[in-house]
């Protein structure tokens, strides 16, 4: 049986943008009964005890446990909570308030992880949240905490499952971006918010535990990888340091550097203090014309287009 607090979170599903069936060749709408989403050819999808519902299909996983395993996403929520992405959450509630998007806009946070951002953006202003991601622990830790938005373990990677024009807003926060399918979720006067690493981001640690920093640049790449579907509006550079001792320092590497080799992992265990800089790169995009003039979207070499329209693989 559902969870109170999960039943508390399904009267909000009706508003939600509409959830099409994930299944290779259907992508049915998805009705609500009971505690699964169902289509008419009958395939379901289980809401878990928190609320979240898992719709990856098979093609869509590449390991038993897809995505960030639990002791990351739980790392990651403790270095959130201790505050140390409040300069984020901060700047995204101004870029958001610069926006002028609709009242109580649908908002898709695409690599949501334990959904912090999303989160503190619904308990801040209205809005109907949708957070996706491929990792289930972070997901279930979302739906967990944070009520009255929907949560789906969804890969981003491949078609999404909901209905076409759905959204104001799509949020990429330092996560995957299909543009493609973000372009045909999104209304046509809605907005794409991408944070991308700056080229300093990190730099004292990555130098400390990989023996070197690298600057490396990827607005352009990312600019250009956007093109096709969205034009840059505007750009915002976030910067900050913070002096980060043992436990925080642990907690950014576990949700920072997965699978650290031996020889990494014993430099991360060495430091003791340590201040790093944070630069973030904040870019405003907004949907352009379908391309090519409307019809079926460009999958990409070696994509797929799904029976909704959808890119069913986006392979940039
Ligand atoms: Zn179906």
């Amino acid at each position: 049986m559902p969870s109170l607090q999960s039943l508390r979170s399904l009267t909000t599903f009706s508003a939600m943008p509409s959830l099409l069936c994930p299944v290779r060749t259907c992508a049915a709408p998805l009705t609500l009964e009971g505690a699964a989403w169902r289509c008419p050819q009958g395939h379901s999808f289980d809401l878990a005890r928190s609320g979240y519902a898992n719709l990856l299909q098979p093609q869509d996983r590449k390991s038993k446990q897809p995505g960030d395993p639990k002791e990351a996403v739980l790392a990651r929520r403790r270095y959130l909570e201790a505050g140390h992405g409040d300069f984020l959450r901060t700047a995204l509630l101004a870029a958001f308030d610069g926006l002028a998007l609709p009242p109580r806009p649908a908002v898709l946070d695409v690599g949501c992880g334990e959904g912090y951002f999303l989160g503190h953006l619904a308990q801040e202003r209205e809005i109907e949240g949708t957070g996706i991601d491929l990792s289930a622990p972070a997901v279930d830790l979302a739906a967990r905490r944070w009520h009255g938005l929907s949560w789906f373990v969804v890969n981003a990677d491949r078609a999404l499952p909901f209905a076409s024009e759905s959204f104001d807003l799509a949020l990429s926060l330092t996560a995957r971006r299909n543009p493609p399918e973000l372009h045909r979720l999104l209304r046509p006067a809605g907005r794409l918010l991408v944070t991308v690493p700056g080229e300093d981001d990190l730099i004292e640690l990555r130098t400390a535990v990989q023996g070197e920093g690298l600057r490396r640049d990827r607005v352009g790449a990312v600019l250009d990888e956007l093109a096709p579907f969205f034009a840059l509006e505007a750009r915002r550079s976030l910067r900050q340091g913070a002096r980060l001792d043992a436990a925080p320092l642990r907690d950014l590497l576990a949700s920072t550097y997965r699978g650290a080799r031996s020889k990494e992992r014993g430099r991360v265990e060495a430091l003791t203090v340590l201040e790093v800089s944070f630069h973030l790169e904040l870019l405003i995009l907004r949907k352009l014309p379908p391309p090519g003039g409307g019809g079926l979207p460009d999958p990409g070499p070696g994509g797929e287009v799904w029976p909704s329209g959808g890119v069913l693989r986006y392979s940039p």
